[in-house]
């Protein structure tokens, strides 16, 4: 049977649509919507669309079989920072494929968001100990992305005057490159150094960066390059492969002052690129620099511990244009994979993994010397680099056709990388491509050989993941049963709405996330060759080319993993297009006083200087003073950024005029498309005006939030800023849908981002069809106006457009309530808790507000349940007022309750423990626990710490 899906994805049916639609007094969807977009942007759908009609979850499916049997079979030993790994079932199973973790949204309310706090922890826990360093973050984007943030903790820190970064020779490519291309934004030189040659030597620089093993696989000593920089002020950026540290000296013990890499081996699929999580972690001293999300330990009004994000005054959600990093959404699904992994095999497991690794790369090289190749390096790790003079081709394309992929360095060199799958069999066969014998005895003794490949002097001989978390769940049992407790401690969105405004948490539908857990998706090296991953690449030009219809744009690149970076990289397109017309000078960037964090953040990562511009009363961009700053900057103007509808959840009616006054000055507009839920198939950013913008997959097209990440930020763009979008030096083709070719140089580690999760946004496309995903943005719009509506009473909406219509979300301002009862934004989101809900997004972009975003999934049973929660929460507040309950003890102060706190010793409150956890009947079945009660901010920032507490602090 097959069903229709837009209406398995759409909360809200035709019946209770209906309720809405009378309750704010409309006949029709399209008569609200209609009203609220302003009729000079509306679009009519493209009479030759390229969106086929909506397809039944089996024709997907059955679609997306197909595309990934596209792609080859070949097993990759191509090594660069991508390795083939077991996923252990029982994570695979209980995380990947768990709603319970991948739904959730970032940590922001920890007390609900206390087992992937945990499981973070344990991430960072990770990668301190492995790396010898002091604090590690809770994940970067990729390894390359990392190592450029490395960088740039580097400039900030260093006491040296020099713009000079140098960059091991044999750092890897896709690292050079994006380096390349992030360094010339932001003024930095860069000099390729070979860190064995004489020390004395090197230039003067603000840092260097080293690859530890070196990208040829091999393995020398550091040391004295890391003293040389150090002594004149340079700060050390170690890139280290964690799996390589458990056997290796660490970049601390070696002097490091930052170590940056990925943590895709431990148990993550290479699916093409991504997503995986990247690592940052620093000395002591440098926590302060650190970019992006720091779990900490604080304690909650009980005094007992608990998880927090710590130090976010770093972050760009306060500290905007001055934010150690534009970072936002991370990679959390995957470190949190990648940190269980450890915590499954133990430091034992890893160390054992390692050394057969190790012990088979050693095997292989004995093996092709026998069969005359030169094994370039006398010290590796995993990877070899073999000398064939003139045969490179050759033997490349006999392994390839007995399945295996290597790496082609040049026609006279071959890379070759071993990983925890390869098997003697494997090492067997590729010795044969470069022309070993075919019969062969197989024993073999794997330390003594690894040994005669290993520097003794770097044999590591410090212990790691000595904490009882890492060495605890060894059984099947222990570890299911430690991955469903910590699940249980978290809100995500198989619980219940989270209401989170300006994150559309929609449905991650279950057929949508299939295709990700597939070998022929998951099990693809980035840079295997073209003929390899046919499938992939159909998939990403179709997708491609949806995502340019559906904005009006004429060239899209899925490579920015985050909405972050395709921010970065629609302004460095900018920044290119302006310096190829000879406009060197133009690097002003308006922005909006009510601009996402991220928006500031990325402007000054493209080397742009940030002007703020004001918003009127109404929560419009201020036309006056955009017009005042567009003169006082005219030749100097780059770009204006501007959201829409904007973040006060807003259709502007001005819209025109504002790009229209931009483009009369000589700039380009950015448009940000975060908020595509609000438009998609009603209006296109192309026609208002836009150049470019970036559009998060993870938000409008069903990717799942991963408690932080994964996310995927396509930047879509005009034809004339087409030449200057992300591309790749390792990219299988040039081309992209539409025939364009982009130059932009990398922003991403793999040249499409984070592919393997791009099925998941493809499958909605598909299922939904154009009728469908103009259908989701009418009921996500009905859902926020029927909030608003059904709440103005009770709490005043902010802000409205055209008939008092606000667009997909909506902004209630809790500032009058606190004067009135000194009941705070924080009380409301607290006590949220107590009813059973994910607060909404708080304090932005308006301090003392929340924003409501229902998105189109909701049900109206469910939106009614949160309404009603609101208004019993505002009768509370009243009851505060009137007295009935002090100021300082009341259900909502006291919010969130634990059922320890309710249960256990005297209850001493002027309410109720009923009316503290069952403030509604309904709960009594369906009750939520939060594990810990309201957590203290500030204690967690002045006494930081960023790695596993001790056992005896939950005693
Ligand atoms: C979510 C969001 C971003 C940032 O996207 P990330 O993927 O988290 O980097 C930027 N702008 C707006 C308006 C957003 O809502």
């Amino acid at each position: 049977m097959s069903t229709d899906f837009a209406a398995r994805h759409i909360g809200t049916d035709g019946a209770a649509q209906r309720r809405m639609l009378d309750a704010l007094g409309y006949d029709a969807l399209d008569d609200l919507v209609g009203r609220a977009v302003p009729s000079a942007i509306h679009a009519a759908p493209p009479a030759d669309s390229v969106i086929p009609p909506a397809a039944s979850e089996d024709e997907a499916l059955a679609e997306l079989r197909a595309l990934a049997g596209r792609n080859g079979s070949a097993r990759s030993m191509i090594g660069l920072g991508y390795y083939d790994t077991h996923t252990p079932a029982v994570i695979q199973r209980n995380v990947l494929e768990n709603p319970s973790w991948y739904t959730a949204y970032t940590p922001y309310q920890p007390e609900i968001s206390q087992g992937r706090l945990e499981a973070l922890i344990n991430f960072q826990t990770m990668v301190t100990d492995l790396t010898g360093l002091a604090t590690a973050g809770a994940s970067m984007l990729d390894e390359s992305t990392a190592v450029v943030e490395g960088m740039l903790v580097a400039r900030r820190a260093s006491k040296s005057r020099s713009s000079v970064f140098l960059v091991d020779a044999d750092a890897l490519p896709q690292t050079k490159a994006l380096l390349a291309h992030r360094a010339d934004a932001v003024g930095i030189e860069l000099h390729e150094v070979e860190i064995t040659a004489d020390a004395a030597a090197l230039p003067e620089a603000f840092g260097i960066l080293i690859q530890y093993p070196g990208a040829s696989g091999r393995v020398v000593d550091p040391s004295r390059a890391i003293a040389a920089v150090q002594e004149r002020g340079g700060l050390v950026v170690v890139a280290a492969d964690l799996l390589a540290l458990t056997l290796l000296r660490s970049p601390g013990a070696l002097g490091a002052d930052v170590a940056a890499g990925t943590t895709q081996r431990f148990g993550v699929p290479m699916g093409f690129g991504g997503p995986h999580a990247g690592y940052l972690a620093v000395r002591a001293g440098l926590e302060r620099q650190l970019p992006g999300r720091l779990v900490g330990v604080s304690v909650d009004a009980a005094g007992d511990p608990a998880y927090r994000l710590s130090l976010q005054t770093r972050e760009q959600h306060i500290r905007r244009e001055k934010a150690t990093s534009n970072i936002c959404t991370a990679q959390v699904l995957l470190a949190v994979m990648a940190s269980m992994y450890a915590v499954y095999h133990g430091p034992d497991g890893l160390r054992r993994i390692a050394e057969v690794v190790a012990g088979r790369a050693a095997l292989l090289a004995e093996w092709l010397i026998e069969a005359g190749a030169e094994v370039v390096h006398e010290t590796f790790f995993d990877t070899l680099t073999v000398r064939v003079p003139g045969r490179a081709d050759e033997v490349v394309a006999t392994a390839h056709d007995r399945g295996y992929q290597l790496w082609r360095w040049d026609a006279d060199t071959v890379g070759i990388s071993v990983d925890e799958t390869t098997t003697t069999t494997d090492l067997h066969v590729v010795a044969q491509a470069f022309g070993g014998p075919a019969q062969r005895a197989f024993g073999f003794a794997a330390g003594a050989l690894s040994a005669r490949h290993t520097d003794a002097s770097l044999a590591r001989d410090d212990e790691y993941l000595t904490h009882p978390v890492f060495n605890t769940h060894r059984s099947e049992t222990a570890m299911m049963r430690y991955l469903k407790q910590l699940a249980d401690r978290d809100y995500a969105l198989d619980r219940g709405m989270i209401p989170l405004g300006s994150c559309t948490m929609k449905l991650n539908a279950a057929t949508e996330m299939a295709a990700v857990s597939w070998p022929e998706v998951a099990r693809v090296h980035p840079f295997a060759p073209a003929d390899d991953v046919r499938g992939y690449l159909d998939l990403v030009d179709q997708l491609e080319s949806w995502l340019a219809e559906v904005t009006g744009y004429d060239a899209v690149s899925l490579q920015p993993n985050a909405g972050s970076q395709g921010e970065l990289a629609g302004l460095l397109a900018i920044r290119g297009y302006h310096r190829s017309r000879g406009d060197e000078a133009r690097d002003v960037c308006l922005i909006p006083s009510s601009a996402h964090g991220t928006n500031a953040a990325s402007a000054v990562l493209a080397g742009m200087r940030v002007i703020v511009v004001a918003c009127d009363e109404a929560g419009n961009v201020d036309l006056d003073d955009l017009r005042a700053k567009i003169a006082a900057h005219a030749d100097a103007l780059a770009a204006l950024m501007i959201t829409y509808p904007s973040t006060h959840g807003v259709y502007e009616h001005d819209v025109l005029a504002i790009t229209g006054a931009v483009h009369d000055a000589g700039g380009q507009v950015y448009v940000d498309g975060a908020n595509l839920n609000a438009l998609l198939g009603y209006a296109r950013f192309g026609d208002l005006g836009g150049d470019v913008s970036h559009l998060n997959l993870h938000k409008t097209f069903a990717i799942p939030h991963g408690g932080g990440g994964p996310g995927v930020g396509p930047v879509a763009a005009k034809a004339h800023l087409a030449p200057f979008l992300p591309s790749h030096p390792l990219a299988q083709r040039a081309e992209h849908a539409g025939g364009f070719l982009f130059d932009g140089g990398p922003v991403s580690a793999a040249p499409y981002g984070s592919a393997s999760i791009l099925p998941i946004s493809w499958a909605y496309v598909r299922m939904m069809g154009a009728a469908g995903l103009r259908a989701a943005t009418g009921a996500a719009v009905l859902a926020a106006n029927y909030v608003a509506a059904r709440l103005r009473d009770h709490y005043p909406v902010l802000y409205a457009g055209e008939g008092g219509l606000v667009a997909h979300e909506c902004i209630l301002d809790l500032r009058p309530l606190r004067e009135s009862t000194g009941i705070t934004v924080d009380d409301v989101a607290k006590r949220l808790i107590d009813y059973g809900f994910h607060a909404p997004t708080m304090s932005f972009p308006v301090a003392g507000t929340l924003m409501v975003e229902p998105t189109e999934s909701e049900d109206l049973a469910e939106i009614d349940r949160f309404v009603e929660a609101m208004v019993a929460i505002r009768a509370e507040a009243d009851r505060v007022a009137a007295g009935d309950w002090p100021a300082d003890d009341n259900p909502l102060v006291g919010a969130p309750h634990t059922a320890v706190s309710t249960v256990v010793g005297e209850w001493r409150h002027p309410y109720t423990r009923e009316e503290a956890v069952y403030p509604v009947r309904s709960l009594v079945r369906t009750k939520y626990w939060p594990p810990v009660r309201r957590i203290d901010q500030a204690y967690g920032d002045r006494n930081l710490v960023c790695s596993c507490p001790p056992p005896d602090a939950f005693a």
